[in-house]
């Protein structure tokens, strides 16, 4: 969890923005969820709504200490996909929104896209391109079945679509969506793996300096890695896999890439790294260690936690707004609630290693879809023209949707396969 990146607090570039994002979705969320439930409609999936947030606050908004506009789309069906994916409406809104504190990954892509952490590390809001802001509105329909028919399913949780914009400032699209990584594990390595070779290597080198970098392709091979599960685990994840990858060849979407980390459970957690990231996610606590131990100590038990969200559902359920600030919670120690009605999240939130005959491995993976919202659009097949030239048409990355999906679950089923077979493996290619 070195990857925690930086916490967003006054003082940072980016604090009026995550402000305004914070308190855009407290709003609207707890506007939507106020409402009784009921069945979607067909207008449920165009609906966008518009509001204007101010210091002094009007009849429909509450006062912001910024002036800014948050547009929220599609409010009805990112509720119901929540629910879909076992969200607590009050569990939501806390973590998202308590004391405004979320950590900055920064941009680690090369699309230019921050991610942001809510503070429990639930959550990941990613902003978004207005094109792939236009392709998950277009695709909405499609990925809510799809989500109703595969409630396992490996592609990106998406929990809410909204904007906002400053005054004078541009629009802004984000997504906010799960984080794979467990709040509670250390992941020891990570790989960003998308079948394709070219292009596809992190340099070793640059590993000493940032050891919990994410590899990619050809790092995976190089290691021998495997995904180790036995032909029980293999044949649900890659069955899964494949009809993920059926619905994204359908909407020609490819670049999306399968995120994998790695907790080696006979290296458990490093404590003094947990403590580090408590520091980060505590409010206060780093500034120095008496105020980190006060902090700490002031910190609300689980009980309190409870309470506190038992009062939120109250309010939910009373058609109430919910208050502006809410108080501390904990990082939770136990794996994410809700996130286990999944199989392949139903291991400490994540999806166990086996050996050949079932037996648990010493590894768990907590893996997922990612970035899927990249349209094979003109920008990809210009690139794949040029790039074209100059390497085999197969293996650069950008080739047609159909031909990418078919060579990511190839490359990912090829890696996937019990100890015993990988070892038989490398054996018979060192003997070759
Ligand atoms: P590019 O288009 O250049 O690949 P991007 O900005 O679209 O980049 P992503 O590919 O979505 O970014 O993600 C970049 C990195 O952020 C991933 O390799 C991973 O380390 C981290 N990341 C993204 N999504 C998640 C997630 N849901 N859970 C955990 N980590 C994530
Ligand atoms: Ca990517
Ligand atoms: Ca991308």
């Amino acid at each position: 969890k070195v990857m925690v990146g930086t916490k967003v607090d006054e003082n940072h570039v980016n604090w009026v923005m995550a402000y305004n994002m914070l308190t855009g979705i407290r709003f609207t969320v707890s506007r939507t969820n106020a409402k009784l439930d009921r069945e979607l409609t067909d207008a449920d999936f165009d609906a966008k709504h518009k509001f204007s947030f101010d210091i002094t606050g009007n009849e429909l908004t509450p006062s912001a200490k910024y002036d800014f506009k948050f547009k929220d789309y599609a409010p009805w069906v990112f509720r119901h996909l929540r629910a879909t994916f076992r969200l607590d409406p009050a569990d939501y809104l806390i973590s998202l929104t308590s004391k405004y504190i979320l950590s900055e990954l920064g941009s680690p892509g090369k699309s230019g896209s921050f991610f942001y952490f809510s503070r429990d590390y639930k959550y990941i809001i990613k902003t978004i391109h207005h094109a792939e802001h236009k392709l998950l509105r277009k695709i909405l329909r499609d990925y809510y079945s799809h989500i109703q028919q595969n409630p396992n399913t490996l592609i990106s949780q998406f929990y809410g679509l909204h904007r906002v914009k400053i005054p004078y400032g541009r629009k802004i699209h984000f997504v906010v969506m799960n984080n794979l990584f467990p709040p509670h594990r250390d992941i020891h390595q990570t790989f960003d793996l998308k079948g394709s070779t070219v292009g596809r290597d992190f340099k070793e080198e640059r590993l000493e300096k940032n050891p919990r970098a994410t590899l990619k392709d050809l790092n995976w091979l190089r290691r021998h890695n495997h995904l180790e599960f036995g032909p029980m685990k293999k044949k649900l994840f890659i069955e899964q896999m494949q009809r993920d990858v059926a619905l994204l060849q359908r909407l020609k979407i490819m670049d999306y890439s399968l995120l994998v980390g790695v907790h080696d459970l006979t290296r458990g957690n490093d404590e003094r790294l947990r403590d580090k990231t408590l520091q980060i996610f505590q409010p206060g606590a780093d500034r120095d260690t008496d105020a980190a131990a006060k902090s700490l100590a002031r910190t609300p038990s689980k009980l309190e936690n409870a309470q506190k969200a038992r009062e939120l559902r109250q309010l939910i359920k009373r058609e109430r707004p919910v208050p502006m600030d809410q108080s501390t919670f904990r990082m939770p120690e136990e794996a994410v609630e809700g996130k286990e009605n999944s199989i392949f999240y139903a291991d400490d939130g994540g999806f166990g290693a086996t050996h050949q005959n079932g037996d648990p491995g010493e590894e768990i993976y907590y893996l997922g879809i990612i970035d899927c919202l990249t349209h094979y659009g003109f920008v990809k097949r210009l690139e794949h023209f040029w790039k074209g030239l100059t390497e085999s048409k197969t293996q650069i990355s950008p080739i047609p949707p159909e031909g990418y999906g078919d060579r990511f679950v190839k490359f990912i089923s090829s890696i996937t396969m019990p100890r015993e077979e990988a070892e038989a493996e490398a054996e018979a290619e060192a003997r070759a």
